[in-house]
């Protein structure tokens, strides 16, 4: 009988890439609070210690952090490894970490005719080395700690990864072209490894948030002097249909449904959770 709860996840092995950051931390909130052990996977060893510690003591599960950059392979077994010998086989597996780089963000919104003697704020002036950043976190480094953390499920037959993909994955969001194009490959690739490991009992899924208001994003949408929504921000506020960001709370239930036996027949796809913004035409 399929189960109607998510307890099945008590006891299990979930890592989270970026774990420490500030969606990836709701999430393990979530995921903590039904009795999963966790290892917060993170660049930043001293804020994914800090945050699993507290975690931990606020849900009674074992929650730990270890360091691990979704970029180096060698980085990430070292990662496994210490999760094995703490935890145990890993059952699921987030891949949270990433983001967007200024130096891969246009100034303007478009090319304007009186503005076609300087073109250092448009597409023609963006620096090489921020598409590589933005394209190495958000694709490679889905594509990375998957290859590394999924071994214990292949042999297990049965796991489950939620990769963190993002509304620009649909329709780009202007000025930022590297982000846009990097989380569209993350739901292609979300589509192809759901079909490649569909027969030996591993799941793939994404979930792609709407518009929270975070580190990487905030320069874009607050003007940092007044502490109001900058008109970007406030653009897409009126582009939501529910009027508002989302609180990284909202993500909590979504992702214990996705990374549940509740969801056993679902894999392939990318959840929208949105407020409504990827079903309005803005009209
Ligand atoms: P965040 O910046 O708060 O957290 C990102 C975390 O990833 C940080 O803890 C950081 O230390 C870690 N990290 C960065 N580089 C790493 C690396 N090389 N190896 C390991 N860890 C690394 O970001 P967030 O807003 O919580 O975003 C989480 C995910 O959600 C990202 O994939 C992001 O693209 C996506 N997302 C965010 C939004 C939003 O509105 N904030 C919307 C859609 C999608």
């Amino acid at each position: 009988m399929q189960p109607t709860s998510f307890n099945d996840l008590k006891g299990k092995v979930c890592v989270i890439t970026g774990g420490a950051g500030v969606l990836g931390s709701a999430m393990v909130k979530a995921i903590a609070s039904v009795g999963t052990k966790i290892a917060i996977a993170d660049i930043n060893k001293e804020v994914a210690e800090k945050v699993a510690a507290e975690i931990a003591a606020e849900s009674g599960s074992q929650v730990i952090g270890v360091e691990a950059n979704v970029l180096d392979k060698e980085s990430l077994e070292a990662a496994k490894a210490e999760i094995n010998e703490k935890l145990g086989d890993i059952d699921v597996l987030i891949n949270g970490a990433g983001g967007n780089s200024p130096k891969a963000t246009t100034s303007v919104e478009q090319i304007l005719e009186e503005n076609l003697d300087n073109l250092d704020d448009t597409f023609y002036g963006l620096e090489m080395e921020g598409f590589d950043m933005v394209f190495a976190l958000n694709f490679k480094g889905t594509l990375l700690p998957t290859m590394v953390f999924t071994k214990d499920m292949l042999k297990n037959k049965k796991g489950v990864v939620l990769n963190i993909s993002s509304m620009n994955s649909y329709k780009p969001l202007t000025k930022i072209p590297a982000y846009s194009a990097a989380k569209a490959s993350v739901n292609n690739f979300t589509e192809w490894l759901a079909v490649h490991l569909a027969k030996v009992g591993i799941r793939v899924n994404a979930i792609a948030p709407g518009f929270f208001i975070t580190n990487q994003n905030r320069f874009l949408v607050m003007d940092e002097k007044t502490g109001n929504f900058s008109p970007r921000g406030q653009k897409i506020v009126d582009n939501t249909p529910m009027g508002k960001f989302g609180e990284p709370e909202d993500l909590q239930g979504t992702t214990l449904f996705l990374i549940s036996d509740i969801s056993s027949f679902i894999t392939g796809i990318v959840v929208p959770v949105d407020g409504g913004y990827s079903a309005f035409g803005g009209v």
